[in-house]
């Protein structure tokens, strides 16, 4: 029965991210299924899910060429790995599609299960490349405040948003994050988006500079931030940015777990914004979220270095037992080939106009701080004003308390503290956008009506 499915979830089950008392409580939302932008729980109530579940069902739920792809690999190579020379028809075919995708010229593709996964290995790949190159010094990596990265040790430490450090001993030493390019919170009085990205950039020189150049080995960012707020960066501030680190040899990781394969209206949020990685981590829409799996790409100097067979096993010693699993593949390849035959960019540029504009509007309430998206990734930062210096009281919550709402009103959407985030499937029609939109404005109004009294 639901009731006992529930009492051995709550008995068994240690969520992710989930407060252990309020769960207690609340119990859980039992998802059963799901069919286009929307998923149904374990009463049979609907939602739209305009978070596209953790940023990733990019063709919305149960599409069938999807569901198609995983069971006939099931039936033909279940599994196999791709350690000592190992192949499969699959991860061969993936490969080469995501490099002729890449946003620059990549020479390989690594695959992992997961984006923190992903982006540990391309923190190992960073530190055996400048080991090959005999510069052993040179392993700082520099990430953002307010980057999510994912939360294996390593990308926990990358991530920079709080909860994920004090409680686990991190960040990992050679670990430095710098400020988040949020201009709307962090300009100085009357200070241009310009000239926020150029004391960005300046900064993060001094920071280069203060810790050593021969020190600092990469820098990573998300050409959007995801988790820490759909942050938006200034129009300059990638350019800027990659200046500092090409006067200093210091590598670029783009973290496209959130922005790649079309979520900013591009193939990559790279493209969007201008970024030229040597590294590239991407996973979520990969697969639209249907089976786990990443990727990294590298570029032709890690790659060289990668093969230079300098580790200490003549290899680099790194890989996972699922790394190219065969189903995962499948799965992944007929996926982009559903971004292609749909025609899935245009979509996303065709509807991103309407959706930054419905975001624009709901930025006139009284209870929205800023409004920002691109693309078909937006958020709305709740707050008692405009100034972007002020907010509403923590013990209010208010986001979460709006994400409830919301999801009474029958919407997913994720509160990351006071920002309200939307990130719904790319295949989402007109009138379903339509139809989000009216849900939050419903859940706005009650949300306004609590504020008021
Ligand atoms: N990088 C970014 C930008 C993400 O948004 C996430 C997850 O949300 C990760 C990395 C970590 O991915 P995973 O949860 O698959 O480990």
């Amino acid at each position: 029965s639901i009731q006992a499915l529930r009492q051995l979830d709550t008995q068994s089950h240690l969520h992710a991210y989930t407060n252990a008392q309020a769960h207690a409580e609340q119990g859980p939302l039992v998802v059963v299924r799901g069919h286009g932008v929307e998923v149904e729980d374990d009463q049979g109530r609907r939602y739209i899910e305009g978070m596209s579940g953790l940023w990733c069902a990019s063709l919305g739920f149960s599409h069938p060429r999807l569901a198609e792809a995983g069971a006939q690999a099931l039936r033909t190579l279940p599994y196999y790995h791709t350690f000592n020379h190992r192949s499969n028809p699959a991860v061969a075919q993936l490969a080469a599609k995501l490099l002729a995708l890449a946003p620059v010229p990549m020479a390989r593709v690594f695959f992992a299960n997961s984006g923190s996964e992903a982006n540990d290995s391309a923190v190992k790949m960073v530190w055996y490349h400048f080991n090959a190159l005999g510069q052993p010094g040179k392993k700082k990596i520099i990430a953002r405040q307010r980057g999510y990265h994912g939360v294996t040790v390593a990308s926990a430490s990358l991530t920079g948003l709080p909860g994920n450090h004090a409680d686990f001993d991190l960040p990992l030493p050679r670990m430095l994050h710098v400020d988040c390019p949020h201009h709307w919170r962090n300009a100085l009085p009357g200070e241009s988006e310009e000239a926020f990205a150029t004391r960005l950039a300046d900064a993060l020189d001094a920071r280069i500079q203060a810790e050593g150049p021969d020190t600092v080995a990469a820098f990573i960012a998300e050409p959007v931030m995801g988790a820490g707020g759909v942050i938006v960066p200034p129009a300059t501030y990638f350019e800027k940015i990659q200046a500092v680190l090409k006067k200093h040899d210091v590598l670029l990781i783009a973290d496209e777990v959130i922005c790649g394969f079309g979520r900013t209206g591009a193939m990559w949020g790279s493209q969007t914004f201008g970024l030229k990685p040597d590294i590239l981590t991407c996973a979520k829409a990969l697969s639209s979220g249907y089976v786990p799996i990443s990727a990294v790409m590298v570029n032709e100097r890690i790659h060289a270095s990668l093969m230079a067979n300098s580790g200490r096993l003549g290899t680099f010693g790194h890989g996972y037992t699922y790394s190219g699993h065969p189903v995962a593949c499948a799965v992944a390849l007929e996926t982009l080939q559903v971004y292609e035959d749909d025609h899935i960019l245009d979509r996303v540029q065709a509807l991103s106009p309407r959706f930054l504009a419905a975001l624009r509007h709901f930025g006139e309430r009284a209870v929205v701080g800023e409004a920002r998206g691109v693309g078909l990734i937006g958020a709305l930062e709740l707050a008692p004003d405009k100034s972007g210096k002020t907010a509403f009281p923590p013990a209010a919550k208010a986001g979460p308390r709006l994400a409830q709402l919301a999801l009474e009103e029958g919407l997913v959407v994720r509160a990351m503290g006071d920002t309200i985030a939307l990130c719904p499937p790319l295949i989402i029609t007109e009138a379903e956008l339509d139809e989000l939109f009216a849900r939050l404005g419903r859940a706005f109004d009650r949300f306004e009506a609590e504020v008021a009294t």
